[in-house]
């Protein structure tokens, strides 16, 4: 992937204030990720469904010897979707060029882009969603009939241009599908959805990165690290390189589960993951709205924090340990939650006058 041009906005819209258990990509993380991205299909842990679907249409795409289908992959950040960009290009032998939504400005910075691919490229653009309609409107043509429509000048001076492109892929992340126009998700010919990492395979992700970075882990110091990193390949891969200083002055540069522990409850990531803000969210919740259901704007307000963010980087995880639910009447804790953080529950109303009859 020599030919891979970083062109993204790495520019945080968030201030996570160095949170160690951001899923989003931070300054810190940039010595690792480049040596620590899987290359190939083989190499990339988890998202079998995926991966699946992906071979399928790749080798489909080769034997046919056409540009594959557009791709757009959704789910929280973290999780392998520009990792996934690369390997489609490598996979089909192409090469890769990266943007973002942002930093596509105006209508003439997508048109230069997509006039300098050749055929066959793949386009992987992050954050889909937040094109601005003038581009996305160049994108429709670009996407369907591989053609650039251009208008210049106005009323009788007006000319218009209809440029031909060569065959693309263009890759689309984002973290909100529900955010992204209908006309431009018709246009994605295959849709992959990535959900959260399974302990297990964030410990293989673990020995694999503490193997390529010359790392001695032992099996439960992987699992230790996995536990904590919230279903997510990125956190955990920050967590190893944390954790690689204590084990240096602890257990003499080996990471064991006992050196892992004590790593991160001193980083003050607890043993499921949550950190700081995660618990005061929690906390808000039940301490202010009695563990809910609770408007997210108002939670949003509560803690200081913008609903999206709480959408995007609190919830996911929240909800897939259990301890959160998401309600047509707002947001609730729920009894896990509050064992977690060594709350009593109190029981809903409602279930106990339901269990009365
Ligand atoms: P996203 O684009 O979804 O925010 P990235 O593709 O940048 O996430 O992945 C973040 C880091 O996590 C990468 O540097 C890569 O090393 C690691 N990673 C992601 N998915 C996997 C995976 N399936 N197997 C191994 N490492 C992974």
């Amino acid at each position: 992937m020599e030919n891979v041009d970083y062109e993204q906005n790495n520019g945080n819209e968030y201030d996570f204030e160095n949170r160690v258990v951001a899923p989003e990509y931070e300054a810190e993380d940039a010595e690792v990720e480049n040596p620590l991205r899987p290359r190939t299909l083989s190499e990339y842990i988890g998202q079998e469904k995926v991966k699946e679907n992906l071979s399928i249409f790749i080798e489909a795409a080769k034997q046919r010897k056409e540009s594959l289908d557009h791709v757009l992959l959704y789910g929280p950040p973290g999780l392998g979707k520009t990792t996934l960009a690369g390997i489609i290009a490598t996979e089909l032998g192409v090469n890769l060029r990266i943007t973002s939504g942002p930093a596509i400005e105006k209508p003439g910075d997508l048109a230069a882009i997509l006039t300098n691919l050749s055929a066959g490229d793949v386009l992987f653009i992050d954050e889909v969603h937040r094109l601005s309609r003038s581009v996305e409107e160049i994108l429709y043509p670009a996407m369907e009939d591989y053609a650039l429509d251009i208008i210049t000048g106005k009323g009788q001076m007006a000319a218009s241009y209809h440029l031909p492109l060569p065959k693309f892929t263009l890759v689309g992340a984002t973290t909100r599908a529900g955010q992204l126009s209908a006309p431009l998700r018709d246009r994605f010919g295959v849709v992959l959805r990535l959900e959260l990492y399974t302990p297990q395979e964030l410990a293989r992700i673990v020995s694999r990165s503490a193997k390529i970075l010359g790392i001695p882990i032992e099996a439960d110091g992987a699992l230790e690290i996995a536990g904590r990193s919230r279903g997510t390949p990125r956190i955990a891969n920050r967590l190893l390189k944390r954790v690689r200083d204590f084990a240096q002055v602890i257990s003499g540069g080996t990471i064991t589960c006992e050196s892992a522990r004590i790593a991160l409850d001193r980083l003050e990531v607890d043993s499921l993951g949550l950190d700081a803000n995660d618990r005061r969210m929690l906390r808000a919740l039940i301490k202010f709205y009695n563990g809910g259901p609770v408007g997210l704007e108002t939670l949003a307000a509560a803690i200081g924090e913008e609903a999206v963010t709480i959408e995007d980087i609190y919830e996911p995880y929240l909800m897939q340990i259990g301890f959160l639910n998401r309600t047509p009447r707002g947001r609730c804790a729920t009894a896990a939650a509050y064992e977690h953080l060594d709350l009593e529950f109190p029981g809903r109303e409602g279930s106990e006058q339901q269990k009365l009859f």
